[in-house]
């Protein structure tokens, strides 16, 4: 099988699928990849740089890191610097600035606890091990990562751990999508949909983009081969009138998803109003505690107030995001912003579009 899996990364196949797009391309089509491994691989592979010009491509807002809002990283802050709170997190989140500039490291530095761990559960372990403390551990992620942390509070309450609490600033994908399809000032023809995300949700909760917009878009792997072939699906349905969601990703991807773990994130959590950075407010794009689980809730529980604030200074992130502007094109990039000294969170992350752009020096 691992043969099998070499095909997807097979340069004769992906030469065979850059003719056919060649070939079957008869206008410009643009599409966006929202997911930050998909990211990575269209970088990395150099499908970049290969792709016919008529097919444009556009990054969105393809890594959790990157569209946690500031006003979220200030919260962050705040509880980072509370007596008694142990703040747990990914790696990843801890260089991610709010709106002043400021990140957990610097909070850390500070003297803030702030412990990197790598998965939820060692969270648990940490507010064991730590009973005089309270330990708040960051839901930062998309569909993908909720269904765990919905699972971590379910132990929390089995095992009566009182001093684990989440923040839960989990976002939710189709939401996103919406907003972007719809916004007049860019032009989508089609989304690459992220292969993890659909791996939980299944392809229905994208079935909107064809009924509503009239445009293709196609749930896909993450190696070129797949990202070619999903290419070539767009744009083969593009035109159609309701374009049904298509599965390049079969073999990671059913169409209902994963039931058992999306019953789990909804019995925990239910939809809410949520932040994305450079988008704003996005209606039923995130995800809060249900009553019966309010005093795992660290926004309660600390009475968190998140509101809007301005963004960032001199960031572009708002911008690649919505893939209103490449980020070479930030004045900051690759001069007071690169990856060693990250400006803002598109290129903190290794997922982030800035981050992309500028390992794989893309002109
Ligand atoms: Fe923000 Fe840096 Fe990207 Fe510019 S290059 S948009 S400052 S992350």
């Amino acid at each position: 099988s691992l043969e099998i899996l070499d095909k997807f990364n097979d340069p004769g196949l992906c030469k065979e699928l850059l003719a056919c797009l060649r070939d079957e391309l008869d206008e410009e089509i643009r599409f966006m990849e929202v997911c930050g491994t998909h990211t990575v691989s269209i970088f990395r592979s150099g499908l970049h740089s290969v792709l016919p010009k008529e097919v444009v491509h556009l990054s969105g807002p393809g890594c959790p890191v990157c569209v946690t809002h500031e006003s979220e990283v200030n919260a962050f802050l705040d509880l980072a610097g509370k007596d008694g709170v142990i703040v747990a997190t990914f790696g990843d989140l801890i260089k991610v600035p709010g709106d002043k500039g400021h990140c957990l490291k610097n909070a850390q530095a500070d003297g803030a606890r702030v412990e990197i761990i790598y998965s939820p559960f060692d969270a648990l372990e940490l507010a064991r091990n730590n009973p005089d403390s309270t330990v708040v551990f960051l839901g930062v992620g998309f569909e993908t990562t909720a269904p765990t942390i919905a699972a971590t509070v379910l132990m929390a309450q089995q095992q009566g751990l009182e001093n684990f609490k989440v923040l839960s600033f989990h976002k939710l994908v189709p939401p996103a999508l919406d907003v972007l399809i719809s916004d007049p000032e860019t032009r989508i023809d089609g989304f690459i949909l992220p292969g993890h995300v659909s791996t939980v949700i299944g392809i229905h909760p994208y079935d909107f983009i064809g009924e509503k917009y009239g445009k293709p878009s196609v749930v896909t792997g993450f190696d070129p081969v797949d990202i070619l072939q999903a290419l070539l699906m767009m744009v083969r349905a593009s035109g159609q009138e309701h374009p049904a969601i298509q599965n390049q990703y079969v073999r990671g991807v059913s169409e209902n998803g994963n039931p058992k773990a999306v019953e789990v994130m909804y019995q925990v959590f239910e939809e809410s109003d949520a932040l994305w950075r450079g988008i704003g407010m996005i209606p039923g794009s995130g995800l809060e505690f249900r009553a019966e689980f309010e005093k795992y809730d660290a926004k309660k529980v600390f009475d968190l107030n998140i509101g809007e604030c301005p963004p960032l200074k001199g960031c572009k992130c708002g911008e690649v995001l919505k893939g209103k502007m490449t980020p070479e094109k930030c004045p900051l990039f690759g001069k007071a912003c690169t990856p060693a000294k990250p400006v803002g969170p598109c290129m903190v992350s290794t997922e982030g579009s800035c981050a992309a752009y500028f390992k794989y020096k893309v002109d």
